[in-house]
């Protein structure tokens, strides 16, 4: 007997009849003599209309209350899915962040648990019950109810097994694994038995949604087993994400991303003098905002120019420090791109492989995609193209690193009876 902790996103949980199928695989966790703590998230699309909704009132929600609001979508979800497993003759209850004791910085809108208490949850699993805990949310030392970051759900569910010591984390979502890159753009990619914790990091950092880059952050770290697995076909096992894969790598690529969240900020005309790259990255840094690609580069009459890209949801602030920045140092033009997407490959066979970088350009190239920006690091290439450049371009690389196969993928579908 070990205990589980089992996490459903919110396609899993988007209606009443999803949430007692939900309850069902809960149940089976149970009888197989699992102590079971769920964590889920809102139903189908509660975040993004709470979002509109608060957007509809102000064009700038402030952040304590944005946070105040969004948390309620996964209350409701804790209380229905509780409902339902009690419903079935099993003892149940839910928790809210602070209930539970999730213990957040308070950053509004992208906390980081600092951690999480396990004296209740010890006590009421003691006592037999399966606990649903609301994910995304957490709680400040002064009381502060906090979130985590979209899809922060992944988050909680993995801090919370690395916290109780789980045997496994399961994130049940709406495909059946991770596969080499988001089935809905390639329905004939190849899914992943295993990946590595360093793999999937680099992978969700760049893009690939199926899983918030702090939950693999906080599995590698704990060494939490985690398995992907579908909601709609609860036999098949989906991808087992864990320490190290093969003694071997075969395949150079991995898997590939796209991220088109960000937008890239150009200054010219920067002075060519120590500490102009500190200014301008300091005060972005002091304002808590993170940069992603940076390119400097030396004009001929002897100033900078500086290119970054920032998450767009940061883009307010960021023109904002940077007209500071143009002001105070007495800089050229800012230019503003927002039809940007990060295309990336990713993958630990790549190291001391230089014609990767070089197959990637060419398939661009042949595919008639033009690359703003190139960034890269021991395991992953990234690419700057146009949005609407980005599938092209990762059907294209699919193609070259040898990631098709010949079965579909199952993206949706109906949770089975059981
Ligand atoms: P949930 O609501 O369960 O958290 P998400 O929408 O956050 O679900 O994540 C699941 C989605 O992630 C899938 O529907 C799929 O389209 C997308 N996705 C992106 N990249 C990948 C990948 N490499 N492997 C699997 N799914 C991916
Ligand atoms: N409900 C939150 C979101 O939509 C958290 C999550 O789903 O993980 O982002
Ligand atoms: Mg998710």
């Amino acid at each position: 007997m070990g205990i589980i902790v089992q996490k459903f996103g919110g396609t899993s949980v988007a209606d009443v009849n999803k949430i007692h199928n939900v309850a069902k695989a809960v149940i089976k966790e149970k009888d197989n003599g699992n102590d079971v703590i769920v964590v889920v998230s809102a139903m189908g699309h509660t975040t993004d209309y709470l979002i509109k909704l608060a957007k509809e009132v102000t064009q700038k929600p402030d952040s304590r209350e944005l946070d105040m609001l969004l948390s309620t979508g996964e209350q409701v979800s804790i209380a229905l899915l509780t409902m339902a497993i009690q419903s079935y003759g099993y003892k149940a209850l839910s928790m809210n962040g602070q209930q539970v004791g999730i213990i957040t910085e308070c950053i509004h809108s992208k906390a980081r648990i600092v951690d999480i208490k396990t004296d209740k949850l010890k006590k009421h699993l003691n006592e037999g019950n399966i606990i649903v805990v609301a994910g995304f949310q957490g709680v400040t030392p002064d009381g502060e109810i906090t979130t985590l970051g979209r899809g922060g759900s992944d988050t909680s569910a993995v801090a919370i097994a690395a916290a109780i010591k789980a045997d496994r984390c399961d994130i049940y979502t709406d495909v059946e694994g991770v596969y080499a890159t988001d089935p809905r753009i390639v329905p004939n990619v190849l899914k992943a038995d295993t990946i590595s914790y360093e793999e999937m990091l680099e992978l969700a950092r760049v893009g690939a949604n199926v899983l918030h880059p702090r939950s693999v952050e906080t599995a590698k770290q704990f060494n939490v087993p985690i398995r992907v697995r579908s909601s709609f076909n609860l036999d098949n096992l989906g991808t087992l994400i864990i320490g190290v894969e093969n003694m071997e790598i075969y395949k150079p690529v991995a898997g590939i991303a796209a991220d088109s969240s960000q937008i890239r900020i150009l200054i010219s005309n920067l002075p060519d003098i120590p500490g102009t790259a500190a200014q301008v990255f300091g005060a972005l840094a002091n304002k808590n905002i993170s940069v992603d690609m940076i390119i400097q580069s030396l004009a001929s009459n002897g100033t900078n120019s500086i290119a970054f890209t920032v998450d767009e949801n940061d883009f307010d602030y960021s023109v904002q420090i940077v007209n500071d920045i143009k002001n105070k140092l007495n800089a050229g033009e800012i230019s503003i791109d927002k039809n940007i997407a990060k295309v990336s490959i990713v993958g630990a066979g790549m190291v001391d492989r230089p014609g990767i970088a070089a197959d990637m350009f060419k398939a661009l190239a042949e595919n008639d995609i033009n690359i703003k920006m190139i960034s890269t690091s021991e395991i992953k290439i990234s690419c700057l193209v146009e949005k609407e450049n980005a599938n092209k371009a990762i059907k294209a690389l699919c193609k070259t690193f040898g990631l098709e196969s010949n079965v579909e993928a199952v993206v949706k579908g109906d949770l089975p009876n059981l």
